[in-house]
């Protein structure tokens, strides 16, 4: 929003009169409440010995966005656990005991509802669990934008061991940057073999606190509800070190993680306040959506006027129905955030029309590079053997130099599938495959999310291409 002639007075604390003599001495036609563009507003304040300086709406929003928050307000929040692993080795009904053992133990009656998350509490801490548990999940709300979760919990069947989905989820764990804690489910059953599970996850670099490493892990009975207790306080203990931080005094923000149309009540989102204090009564942006919170209901269906940091709760009265990973701010100013709204509804319209935009890829590579934005090339290989995928891991990341480094964030054996997709939109990456081809899904995802898929089946030909991207010689192709 510009500004006028007389505001521009006001923050150079002169006289109104004096501005429009210089602006009528320019030979200008303005009256003091003519709007000023930039260049003109930073000439007319040269004259007064003042720099203006012009932010663009874009910077007003990313202000607007992180507010102000002073340092001494801030006090440790509940940490937020995604939980992941195989099929079968046992998330779900992990978070089902969690749920019944540590939440109605206080409260009669204090069923837990699905919301998408909710609370649980040891010794006076609370523990928050998103209820959507394994890596796709958590990946695609990544992809969006969203940081939710402060610890991952890996849950590994101990009659079962080391399955590819327990190497997706430690991949897309690490890419986020996101410690884990190992799970070591179904010691209850006679055939479990703990000790192979840590064997197994120390040969693909998880290696247990007992054996000399730096990763806790429990082992646990998710059905039998063994050692549960000792699992929260070690997921309290590894994000203690992490000094989690939440302003409860400033307005709310956070994170959307369902979205839905109720029959009866309209548009309902499940949201995780991330920071601040969200209340009944607030008027909230979340995504493109401006509304006014008209009720909030906890994770036991309680209806609760206010909630503070790491709190997932139920919020109605918004004018539409969300999609998990938006993110959602409490407005004091309702103009600019329908400003700021639409502003984002053309720029989401403007990435669906395609472009490749600002999506990594090895023609571009230089460009980002260039422009300084790039310092690591994120990779993902996959080959049709181990062999080959542990290869071509070793010859790329050696072709990093000083300005970027090459990194392999996930190699592994068979078809490039929709989690590689999903992981690649999330870390900016590219996909190499060796021998195998994307599937049908991986395919279509990856044709949306344009993400660069490399298919070579020479070992020299990937390395050459990859020189010539990094060198800046690649011919794009259409
Ligand atoms: P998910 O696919 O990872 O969510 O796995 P589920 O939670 O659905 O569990 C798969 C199967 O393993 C179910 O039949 C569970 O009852 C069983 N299961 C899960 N945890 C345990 C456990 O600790 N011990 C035993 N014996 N069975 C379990």
């Amino acid at each position: 929003e510009g500004m006028t002639v007389k505001d521009l007075a006001d923050k150079l604390e002169a006289k109104v009169k004096d501005v429009m003599r210089v602006i009528l001495e320019q030979g200008m036609r303005m009256t003091i409440n003519s709007t000023l563009d930039a260049d003109t507003a930073t000439m007319l304040a040269r004259q007064f010995g003042a720099e203006v300086e012009v932010r663009s709406f874009e910077e007003e929003i990313v202000e607007f966005e992180e507010g102000v928050s002073r340092p001494e307000d801030r006090e440790t929040r509940a940490p937020v656990v995604t939980v992941m692993g195989h099929v079968d080795h046992g998330k779900t009904t992990l978070l089902d005991s969690l749920r019944t053992t540590r939440v109605a133990e206080r409260e009669a009656g204090g069923i837990t509802q699905h919301i998408g998350a909710y609370a649980v509490e040891l010794n006076d801490r609370k523990i928050v669990f998103l209820d959507t548990p394994g890596h796709a999940a958590f990946t695609t709300m990544r992809a969006r934008g969203a940081k939710v979760t402060d610890v991952v919990v890996l849950v590994v069947a101990a009659d079962d061991g080391v399955m590819p989905q327990t190497r997706e989820a430690i991949d897309h764990a690490k890419a986020a940057k996101v410690p884990i804690i190992v799970a070591i489910n179904k010691i209850d059953k006679p055939d479990s073999n703990p000790e192979r599970v840590m064997r197994e996850l120390s040969e693909i670099g998880l290696l247990a606190e007992s054996w000399g490493g730096d990763t806790v892990m429990v082992p646990v009975s998710a059905k039998a509800k063994q050692n549960l207790d000792q699992l929260l306080e070690m997921i309290l203990l590894v994000t203690e070190i992490g000094d989690l931080k939440a302003n409860a005094a400033r307005n709310a923000s956070g994170t959307v993680l369902e979205g839905k149309l109720d029959r009866g009540r309209g548009p309902v989102a499940t949201v995780l306040v991330q920071d601040g204090t969200l209340h009944v009564g607030d008027t909230v942006l979340v995504g493109t959506i401006v509304g006014k919170v008209r009720a909030l209901q906890d994770d036991r269906g309680r209806s609760v006027r206010e909630v503070g940091p790491s709190t997932p709760v139920e919020v109605l009265g918004l004018g539409g129905v969300p999609t998990p990973g938006d993110t959602f701010q409490a407005v004091e100013d309702v103009a600019k955030a329908r400003q700021i709204a639409m502003f984002r509804e053309e720029q989401a319209k403007a990435k669906s029309l395609g472009a490749r935009g600002g999506r990594m890829t090895l023609e571009t590579l230089q460009k980002h590079i260039a422009e300084g934005g790039v310092k690591e090339l994120a990779l993902i290989i996959k080959a049709d053997v181990q062999g080959s995928a542990e290869v071509l891991a070793d010859s790329l990341q050696k072709l990093g130099d000083e300005r970027v480094k090459v990194r392999v964030i996930s190699s592994g054996v068979g078809a490039i599938n929709e989690s590689d997709v999903l992981l690649a939109t999330a870390s900016e990456a590219i996909i190499i495959g060796f021998n195998v081809r994307p599937d049908r899904n991986a395919e279509a995802l990856a044709n949306r999310e344009k993400v660069d898929i490399r298919l070579h089946s020479i070992i020299y030909n990937v390395t050459d291409e990859m020189k010539a991207a990094m060198a800046g010689m690649l011919e794009p192709v259409f």
